[in-house]
C-alpha cells in the first residue's frame, strides 16, 4: 500500500518518467482513488508543463528541487 506521503514524493519522478513499472502502476492506482494526491498530481503536472513547455522529460535540477520543496510544504501544511 502506498501512503499519501510516499505517493506525493513519487509524483515528480513519475512525471519525469523515472519510475519502474510496478511503482508507476501503484502510484496510478493511488491517484485514481485519492482526491488529495490527484489534486497535487494535477498541479504538479501543470507546473511542469508551464516550465518545460509541454516537455515532461529532463527537468532541470533546479526545477526539480523547487517542486520537491513545494510538495514538502504542502504536506506539512496538511499534517
Ligand atoms: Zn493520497
Amino acid at each position: 500500500m502506498l501512503t499519501c506521503k510516499k505517493a506525493i514524493n513519487q509524483i515528480s519522478n513519475y512525471l519525469d518518467g523515472d519510475l519502474d513499472e510496478e511503482l508507476k502502476h501503484t502510484l496510478e492506482t493511488h491517484l485514481t482513488k485519492c482526491h488529495h494526491c490527484h489534486a497535487v498530481f494535477d498541479t504538479t503536472k501543470k507546473t511542469i508543463e508551464l516550465y518545460c513547455d509541454g516537455k515532461l522529460f529532463s527537468l532541470p535540477q533546479e526545477v526539480h528541487t523547487r517542486l520537491h520543496e513545494a510538495l514538502r510544504r504542502k504536506l506539512q501544511v496538511r499534517s
